[in-house]
Parts: structure tokens; sequence; C-alpha cells
């Protein structure tokens, strides 16, 4: 493929600034920050963004860790979310720090086309991926707000990353947490059990009713609980129990559909025991990933063209989340998917952490940041690449919500 001066002109720019990017994702990754405490790490990232001529703004949307970095003006608005959260015990084994590399310097790259086109380049900087999910409060505080597209990156396993780019390729589930308390009344279980309210009890009827309800779900719904209270000592009937629900459905429509039926089990369940009921969504949910194959089909090209050639991905319903998927409901969303290991190894592990810090990994850093950048370029220059990415997202989102 032949370059054009303005894509050679925004290789150089990430070239030029390969060795502060690299240096900054280093320091990311020797120093793992976990959900909603990144203060050094987003530091990090936000004085290396100001380096390179983009207006900062830290605490973005009142979140602490969480920064929004600005080159140019008006129309479009190309967006690049950069992760830097940790994993507890298991320090970047999910390896975010490269996602903080690459998209920070795609950002930087594409701030190099403003010279003679139109537009604003953004880099979000996006805390807490791992916990709470960082996109989903600012996405609520209308951080991105305005954004016309929006690029990331993630790493993967070596022989295991894709390149989704045909229907049903590349999903994610929406997420809901749930907090169900049954709050009961203590007694002697061998003495007076009749005076006891078990608390313990609702909660296995929860279980039970969770378990009869997965007859009746999608085979792509996930539903999975932890009893976090269940009781001090077996003489002593439970007068507080406490469990935790995942709940994760195909979309946000189905997600909260599923929790209601997840409440109308844990009302069953007080009326059965008599145990008073208290139940929380501590957190707003996970949306899930709409995919954007116009997109998606741009980062392939681009991929293949840097020398990366990754499987086309097999369709396949979602299984995790990520709260990108937030952002997917609010404009165009793609993702490049990088190898940073030779072969499989488990994810969320240190095995990953250690992948994360090597040198051919900050090579793939950097192929998908240019990747990303290349496919932001495109946006600029061609309207119709992003009027055709926003009908493609405006009729997936229909289809969702319908
Ligand atoms: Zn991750």
């Amino acid at each position: 493929m032949e370059l054009t001066e303005r894509q050679e002109r925004v290789l150089r720019a990430i070239e030029a600034a390969r060795t502060a990017t690299r240096r900054t994702s280093e320091f990311i990754h020797a120093n793992p920050e976990v959900a909603m405490t990144e203060e050094k790490s987003s530091a990090a990232l936000a004085d290396l963004m100001e380096e390179f001529g983009f207006d900062v703004e830290r605490q973005a949307g009142g979140i602490s860790t969480a920064f929004v970095a600005k080159r140019g003006s008006g129309r479009p608005v190309i967006g690049f979310l950069a992760e830097y959260d940790a994993l507890p015990g298991v320090a970047h084994g999910c390896g975010h720090n490269l996602i903080a590399g690459s998209n920070a310097v795609a950002g930087i790259g594409l701030a190099a086309a403003l010279e003679d086109l139109p537009g604003t380049v953004i880099v979000y900087g996006c805390p807490a991926e791992e916990a709470i999910g960082g996109k989903v409060y600012m996405a609520q505080a209308g951080v991105f707000d305005g954004l016309d597209i929006a690029l990331t990156t993630h790493p993967g396993a070596g022989g295991h990353t894709f390149n989704p780019v045909s229907e049903g390729t590349g999903l994610s589930l929406a997420w809901q947490e749930i907090e169900i308390i049954y709050h009961g009344q203590t007694a002697h279980a061998a003495a007076d059990p009749e005076n006891g309210i078990n608390s313990l009890n609702a909660l296995l009827f929860v279980f039970h009713g969770v378990d009869s309800l997965r007859q009746h779900v999608k085979s792509s719904v996930r539903m999975h609980g932890i009893i976090t209270h269940g009781g001090v000592a077996p003489n002593v009937t439970p007068d507080y129990a406490r469990a935790r629900f995942f709940v994760r459905a195909e979309s946000l429509k189905e997600t909260a559909e599923l929790a209601e039926k997840v409440r109308k089990i844990a009302e069953g369940a007080a009326s059965m025991s008599g145990a008073r009921l208290e139940f929380i969504l501590p957190h707003p949910p996970y949306a899930d990933q709409v995919p954007n194959y116009t997109l998606q089909r741009g980062i392939k090209e681009y991929l293949d063209m840097l020398g990366m050639q990754l499987p086309d991905a097999t369709p396949e319903p979602g299984r995790g989340s990520t709260d990108v998927g937030n952002v997917s409901y609010l404009a165009p969303t793609a993702c490049a998917g990088f190898p940073i290991t030779e072969g499989l190894v488990p994810w969320h592990s240190t095995i990953v952490h250690e992948a994360a810090g090597q040198d051919s990994s900050y090579e793939a850093m950097f192929t998908a940041g240019k990747a990303i950048a290349l496919v932001g370029l495109d946006c600029l220059e061609k309207p119709e690449l992003i009027e055709a990415a926003r009908q493609e997202w405006r009729s997936r989102l229909a289809a969702r919500e319908g």
C-alpha cells in the first residue's frame, strides 16, 4: 500500500513520540494501581499528552483519575480510549499499560494531521475498567458528549487475538451487579428455633430460584453469585445474610429485564422466609459492545499493512464484559486487538503482567496505535466513512433497543 503524505506524517509523529510513550507505559507497568487509585498512572499519561501539546482537563467528569486530553477544534471529533488500571494480586495482568501507550500515541500521531484538516482529537484517560467501570461514570457525566468516533486497543494472547470483521464477532455482554441482603431474627437454633427468622434460608432460595431461571433464558445469559455473609454460628439463626450476583446478557435492555426477574425471585424468597429484603444495584451496568464492522475493517486493513496479520474472528456470543460497551452506545466504536504472548496463556495472570513489560509487546503496542491512528485519519479525511459507521451504529442500536 502506497502511503499518502498525511499518513506518513501521522506515522512520523508516532515514531517521534516513541521514546516518551514507551517510558510512560513502562512507568505504569512498574507502578500497578488498581481501579480508582490510578493517581500516578493517570498523571503520567496526562503529563505525556501535555508534553505533546494537548490541552488536558484532569479529574474529568468529577472522577479523580480520569482525564480528557484534546487538540484541535470542531467536528469531526475522534476519540481514543486509554486505560491504565491494574488488577488486585496480578498487577498488569490485563496489560492495560499497553492500552495506555497505544491510545496515547495514536492521539499524538493523529494530531499531526490537524495541521491541514479540521477536527478534534481527544485521548480519554479512562480509569477503573476492571471494576466499577470508569467509562460508565464518564458517560453518565457527559464526558463523551459530541464524540463522533471512538477507537481503542486491547492486548490478547498469541494465536487467540482476532480481527472481528464479520457479523456476530467481537461481541461482549452487558453486565449488572446485584447485592441481595436479608434481615431476619436471631434465635437459639436448637432451643427456640420457632422464634428465629432465617435470612440465610432466604438467600438459599434465591440461589435455587436463579438456577431454575437458568432453564428459561438464552444460552448467552450468564448469572453467577457468591454468599458474602451467611451467618456467624450454626447455633445462632442467621439474622443477616448477603450475596453478590453478576448477571449478564446480550444487551442493556435484556440485562435490565434479567435483573428484574432476579428481583422477583428475591422478593419471593423474602415471602417464603419472612426475612426483609434489600435489593441493591450498586453500580450502573456495563453495556454490551455494539460492534462496528465498518471501522473494524479499517483496523484490519492497517494491521495487515503494518505486518500484524491476525486471523479473522469467527462468530460467537460475547462472554466477558467491558465498559468500552458504554462508549459504543454513544458513538461508533472499534478496537484493535494485538497479541503479546507466544500462545494461549491464562489471562488476568502474572504471566500477562510479565508479557506486558517485554520489548515485543511494546512493539505490538506501537503497531496497534498506528493502526487506529490511520483509521482516525481516514475518518478525518472522509466524512462518508463516518456516515457509513454511524449508519451501521444506528441500526445496531435500534435492534438492541427495539
Ligand atoms: Zn482489560
